[in-house]
């Protein structure tokens, strides 16, 4: 098969896309691009830089003197800032809350979105994000929206906290799951949302294998 233009996954945080992305990826010898590490990477150059996830201008500045790379090595994805190999900091929980913040100003998305798109049409890579399908590539016709109900969410996320050994609340949890989807939702720009074309799997029930396989057999089909 020929994924001219890329694969899209979009949804919210938490309901298994980009663990479903990645196996999709290895599975059709695709590269897999996880677009939030880019976000993620841009909020901890901004925190470390001292500028406001939220003031417009200055991010804008610090884009102008930054270069981001993704680099993919044998253990998969990397992003490099200024060169500098960032990776192994980005999944900390305040550089994914920063990520929220900072990914709602327009030249950081009009920036990250323009690379994301190259790589898409040079690579036909499996992307996972928020608005892959309805802005970085909708014209690719191979998208899905992957979402799962924000308790199940929660409790994967509690789940992996304590495989990490790390104490969890839930109430607490599901309070930042819910902030981070309506804050992802209710951007001005190119918010999160299922594309009209989208094929909608929803994990709430599914194991990862189940939703690996009805994204394949979609894609057959298409
Ligand atoms: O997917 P991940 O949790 O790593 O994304 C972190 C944050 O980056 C998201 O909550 C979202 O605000 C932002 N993001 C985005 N567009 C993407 C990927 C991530 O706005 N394509």
């Amino acid at each position: 098969m020929n994924f001219i233009n890329g694969i899209a996954l979009d949804g919210p945080a938490g309901a298994g896309k980009s663990t479903i992305a990645k196996i999709i990826a290895k599975r059709l010898g695709l590269p897999y691009l996880d677009t939030g590490a880019m976000y993620r990477a841009m909020a901890l150059c901004a925190l470390s830089e001292g500028v406001s996830l939220t003031d417009a201008e200055s991010v804008d500045e610090l884009l102008r003197r930054t270069d981001i790379q993704v680099a993919y090595l044998a253990d998969g994805q990397h992003v490099l800032v200024n060169g500098a190999d960032v990776t192994g900091r980005l999944r900390e929980e305040e550089i994914g809350k920063g990520a929220s913040l900072i990914s709602k100003l327009r030249c950081v998305r009009d920036k990250l979105a323009g690379m994301q798109r190259d790589i898409a049409h040079e690579t036909h890579a499996v992307l996972d994000g928020r608005e892959i399908g309805t802005f970085v590539i909708p014209e690719t016709p191979y998208k899905f929206y992957i979402t799962a109900t924000p308790e199940e969410r929660a409790m994967r996320r509690i789940r992996q906290l304590e495989e990490k050994g790390e104490k969890s609340d839930y109430e607490s949890i599901l309070g930042d799951i819910l902030a981070r989807d309506y804050q992802d939702s209710h951007r001005d720009y190119a918010p999160l949302k299922q594309a009209e074309d989208a094929v909608l799997i929803d994990t709430t029930h599914l194991s990862i294998e189940e939703a690996v396989e009805t994204v394949l057999k979609a894609l057959e089909e298409r």
